[in-house]
């Protein structure tokens, strides 16, 4: 049965997002290195419409991180759609992002073709691009290649927002890291550009005396442009940093924090797969640092040293499901102790919430957990948030997460004026 635009409307009904078994190893999770194939041109998705007359229904991908190759008719009110990466080889994380609309009311078969790759994402709907429900099984359903799936739904003259995951794009970021720069204790600036020119923006929160910062914490998103639930709780946790609460100012009081939200602004406008605008994953550079993103962050990053000592790097991504990739508790790093003390402090905080680490994952992937921990010898994590994590528990526990972390780094860290 399709589903009606009247029925998003009450849709608050369908939020809850659907739960469903990926038997696939994690995204972000061990690829053994064998040697690649050449890597291949960068090909951008078109911003176009397609108009079928004969149904009076059109689509298009005339907005920021749309992404549809291409689409045909295949028969009254049916159409094959499809989403090729930007280039390959390729993390098979197909995003796909469009608009949809009828002259008039009716219902509309769309076939999704993600080009060899699994389907990764349960399609989410919008009416306004803001506020988003996943299809539920009436309406999507996966086809018998692992790269096809069908949308059945109902359509009408206002668009129809079908992507891959809600999207929060790079407009999105920047105009919350502006709402955050409204507070006195947090500065906005450019720390470089993409490859495409864009402004790679970070935040300075900084409410230290002069001199006396135990220490900095860095965090960093949005390397990989689908990875939506990474951006949601990279948020939330920030937020919570940020927040007038006991806790989060006396965490300020000792600690500053700089946040880079979006590290791949052209990956995320142009609606791609993986990568950036050079076709390269932008967290497997983080030794060559081929890259001017990675560049930009890493100068940014090192230049806290000048005044502060790092104390925690954190990274947000998206996989499969809820996991933290660390160090092993062994390794010597300051502050000693961190990761088994604040994942502790979670579990203490969201007790039906069951955490997942994973550490020392990958050690020779040029990652930039990887590269923190070895440039500063501080706790370094990927933290990886569920493709289809339940968003209110997402919420939950990322402003769970930064109260632990608040916690452990105020008990751990000397209170000692930065050298
Ligand atoms: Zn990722």
């Amino acid at each position: 049965m399709p589903i009606s635009h009247a029925r998003f409307r009450r849709g608050a009904l369908l939020c809850a997002a659907l739960t469903l078994t990926f038997p696939l190893p994690a995204a972000d999770a061990p690829a053994a290195a064998p040697a690649q194939p050449p890597r291949t041109p960068v090909v951008a998705a078109p911003a176009r419409a397609w108009e079928f007359a004969e149904d009076g229904v059109v689509f298009d991908s005339q907005f920021p991180a749309a992404r549809l190759s291409e689409c045909t008719r295949l028969g009254p009110g049916a159409y094959a759609l499809t989403s090729e990466p930007e280039n390959r080889p390729i993390n098979p994380s197909p995003w796909f992002a469009f608009r949809v609309r009828a002259e008039r009311p009716r219902p509309v078969s769309i076939r999704i073709n993600t080009a060899t790759a699994r389907l990764r994402y349960v399609p989410k709907v919008s009416v306004d691009g803001r506020r988003w429900i996943t299809l539920p099984a009436e309406a999507f359903v996966r086809g018998e290649r692992e790269d096809e799936g069908t949308i059945r739904i109902d359509v009408g003259p206002e668009p129809l927002w079908v992507a891959a995951q809600e999207i929060v794009s790079g407009e999105d970021l920047d105009s919350w890291g502006r709402s955050l720069e409204s507070l006195p204790f947090v500065a906005r600036r450019e720390i470089g550009r993409s490859v495409g020119r864009r402004a790679l923006h970070a935040l300075d929160i900084d409410a230290t005396a002069s001199g006396a910062a135990s220490g900095c914490v860095v965090i960093i998103g949005r390397q990989h442009p689908p990875e939506v639930t990474g951006s949601l709780a990279l948020m939330r946790f920030v937020e919570t940093v940020v927040a007038e609460t006991p806790l989060a100012r006396r965490f300020r009081a000792r600690f500053a924090v700089l946040v880079v939200p979006l590290v791949n602004p052209d990956g995320v406008a142009g609606g791609h797969w993986r990568h950036n605008l050079n076709g390269v994953d932008t967290n497997r550079d983080w030794d060559r640092f081929d890259q001017p993103e990675t560049r930009a962050v890493r100068d940014a990053v090192r230049a806290v040293r000048e005044t502060r000592r790092p104390v925690l790097h954190l990274d947000f991504h998206s996989t499969f499901s809820d996991v933290f990739y660390t160090q092993t508790d062994d390794k010597p790093m300051q502050p000693a102790g961190f990761t088994k003390a604040w994942l502790e402090g979670l579990a203490t905080r969201v007790p039906s919430y069951a955490i997942k680490r994973t550490p020392n994952a990958n050690p020779t992937q040029a990652t930039s957990h990887h590269w923190a921990h070895r440039e500063f010898g501080i706790p370094a994590i990927t933290y990886e948030l569920g493709d289809n994590t339940d968003r209110a528990l997402l919420q939950t526990v990322a402003a769970a997460a930064a109260e632990s972390m608040i916690e452990q780094l105020l008990a751990l860290v000397p209170e000692t004026p930065a050298r």
